[in-house]
Formats: structure tokens, C-alpha cells, sequence
């Protein structure tokens, strides 16, 4: 019988990471070219875990574009969802840590072939086969993708898929924090798994805490798994029948991009296969773990997409 299938739509672009760090952008004596975009990492993440996944969304038809869709490939991920723009280009980001701790980005997204997708060219069929239909936010801030996003989302909750949302705040490419929360919101109550950061949590709430009340805040009657990572110290769960924390496993961490993205390839890999996980405290606990781990073990590794672990390197990391 072939695994269920982890749909994941939105962005993929190249990350160009200085090579020097505790450098302004301008100072970068040069950068290197890392794959990106969390949808695409999400599906990555799945299929190197051995589970089924597709990515769904637009990519420029230039050299970048091409690299992104052949790293697709190589990991397995179905990529007939996929489609090229001959007029417009990948999108590009530079994000680096300056001496003073701030981060800093600049992005080519204007626009980027990423923003172009439109309802017509969604693979209805493809979506239409996902047990779980996942996505971000990002794809929402312009249109065409806004509504092939939102036509998407039907498509597949029509099919009978579960919905998963990870709204992945990249607060410099909103147009304000107001219109970022507004549309962020938007798309809260369809969704059936929700999982935001510790500092998304802050954002979409306004409350400088993670406590429960304040995580109920986000809490939908039409959620069926609500997460909140916490960075090193793991994450909180929330369902209507039982609520908790499980921790995480603490490792030397060189790199943390990608570690929410693991951590969400990680549990919808487990998931897609065994749904009753989300009524069932000790399963949801165990896949928790699971979650942390891959989540931890990426942190250890430069880059995203090279630091996702395999089902091996994971179990290893949970017997050690
Ligand atoms: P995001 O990348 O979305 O900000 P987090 O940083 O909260 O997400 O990381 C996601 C998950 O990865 C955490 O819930 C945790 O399980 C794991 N993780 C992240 N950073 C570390 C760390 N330094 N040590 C151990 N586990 C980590």
C-alpha cells in the first residue's frame, strides 16, 4: 500500500548565507547559496524521514529555479505540482546575523515567480490526493498566490484533508504587524493543526508570555492540534481532551534555521500515517518527541535542508 501523502504549498527560493559572520550585508566578503523557503523545507523533511510528500508552487525559469526543483528531486519529493514562470524570477533572500545581534534581511521578491502562482495553474489532481494539505502564510501577503493559496486550501479540504498551518512570520515582508496579524488570522479557522513559535505566539496575541491562558487565545472549537515550539525547551500541545509539554533533548546548536521546519515535517510524517495520534495523548507525546529530536538534531548542522535528519540519525539521537 503507498504511504499517505504530505502535500506542502508555497515558496522556495535560495538563502544567500555570508561567509563570514557578525558582518553587516554590505561587508560580506561573499555568501553562499542555501535552498529554502519552509513549505519546501517541510516536504523535504517528510520525505527524508521516508514518508510521501509533494511541494506545490511556482519557481522562476532561470538557474536557481532549476536548482531548487531538481533538490526537490533528489529528496524525492512528487514535483508535477510545480510550475515554471518564464517572465519572473526566483525569489533570492539574504539574512545575516550582524555584530550586534540583529538580524538582517533583504529579499528579491519584486515579484518574485514564487508570487505569480495562480488558481489555474494549482495541480487539482495532486492536491486532491493529499491526506495532509500543508502551507504558511507568506503565499497570502500579494495576489495571483493569495487566492490560488485560498483555492487550494478548499480543494483539498473538500477531498477530505487534513490542514495544517505553520504561518512562519517573516515580519519584513508584510507591508505592516498589522496587516501581517490581520491576514495571518485570516486563514486561522480552517486549519486543523496549527503550530507557531514561541515568538509568533507574542506577536499574533499581543501578550508578552507563554503561558496557557495566553496560548488559549489562539484556540479554535475547529482545531484539532494546536503546538507552540519553544526553541531549546520543546513545545506545548494543546487538543480539546488533554493539553502539555514535552521537552526537548539539549545538543550544542551551531545553526537553528530549519528547526521549526523539521520539527513540523517531523510530526505531519508521523501523523499522515496515524490520525488517531491527535485523540490520543501518549501517541501525540511520542511523535512530540520525535519532533523535538528532529528539530534539535537540525540546530546541530549548518543550513536547513542539509541538517534535515533521516529516520536512522533520529532514532539514533532518541537511544543516545
Ligand atoms: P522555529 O524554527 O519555528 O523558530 P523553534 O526554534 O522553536 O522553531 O524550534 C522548533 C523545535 O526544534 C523546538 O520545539 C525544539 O523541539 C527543537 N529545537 C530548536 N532549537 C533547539 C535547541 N537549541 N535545542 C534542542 N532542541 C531545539
Amino acid at each position: 500500500k503507498e504511504e499517505a501523502l504530505v502535500v506542502s504549498f508555497g515558496e522556495m527560493l535560495i538563502d544567500f548565507v555570508p561567509t563570514a559572520s557578525g558582518v553587516s550585508l554590505a561587508e560580506a566578503p561573499g555568501f553562499l547559496k542555501a535552498p529554502g523557503g519552509a513549505p519546501a523545507n517541510v516536504a523535504i523533511a517528510v520525505t527524508r524521514l521516508g514518508g510521501r510528500a509533494a511541494f506545490v508552487g511556482k519557481l522562476g525559469d532561470d538557474e536557481f529555479g532549476r536548482m531548487l526543483a531538481s533538490i526537490l528531486q533528489q529528496n524525492g519529493v512528487v514535483d508535477s505540482g510545480i510550475v515554471f514562470d518564464s517572465g519572473a524570477r526566483t525569489a533570492l533572500a539574504f539574512v545575516t546575523l550582524r555584530a550586534d545581534g540583529e538580524r538582517e534581511f533583504m529579499f528579491y521578491r519584486n515579484p518574485s515567480a514564487d508570487m505569480l502562482l495562480t488558481e489555474a495553474e494549482l495541480d487539482r489532481d495532486l492536491i486532491s490526493r493529499a491526506a495532509i494539505f500543508h502551507y504558511g502564510s507568506i503565499s497570502l501577503i500579494t495576489e495571483p498566490c493569495r487566492s490560488a493559496h485560498l483555492r487550494a486550501m478548499e480543494i483539498a479540504k473538500e477531498a477530505g484533508a487534513l490542514l495544517s498551518y505553520d504561518p512562519n512570520l517573516r515580519l519584513p515582508l508584510w507591508p505592516s504587524p498589522e496587516e501581517a496579524r490581520d491576514q495571518i488570522m485570516s486563514i486561522w479557522d480552517q486549519a486543523d493543526i496549527i503550530k507557531v513559535s514561541d515568538v509568533e505566539l507574542e506577536f499574533l496575541t499581543g501578550e508578552n508570555s507563554v503561558e496557557d491562558d495566553v496560548a488559549m487565545k489562539l484556540w479554535r472549537p475547529t482545531l484539532k492540534l494546536l503546538l507552540i515550539t519553544l526553541g531549546d525547551k520543546g513545545c506545548k500541545y494543546y487538543t480539546k481532551d488533554f493539553r502539555g509539554m514535552v521537552e526537548s533533548i539539549q545538543v550544542k546548536a551551531v545553526d537553528t534555521t530549519g528547526a521549526g521546519d523539521a520539527f513540523v515535517g517531523a510530526m505531519l510524517r508521523r501523523i499522515v500515517t496515524d490520525q488517531s495520534a491527535l485523540q490520543d495523548e501518549k501517541k501525540l507525546r511520542e511523535i512530540l518527541r520525535f519532533a523535538n529530536a528532529c528539530g534539535a538534531i537540525t540546530t546541530t548542522k549548518k543550513g536547513a535542508i542539509p541538517a534535515l535528519p533521516n529516520e536512522a540519525e533520529a532514532q539514533e539521537f532518541l537511544q543516545r
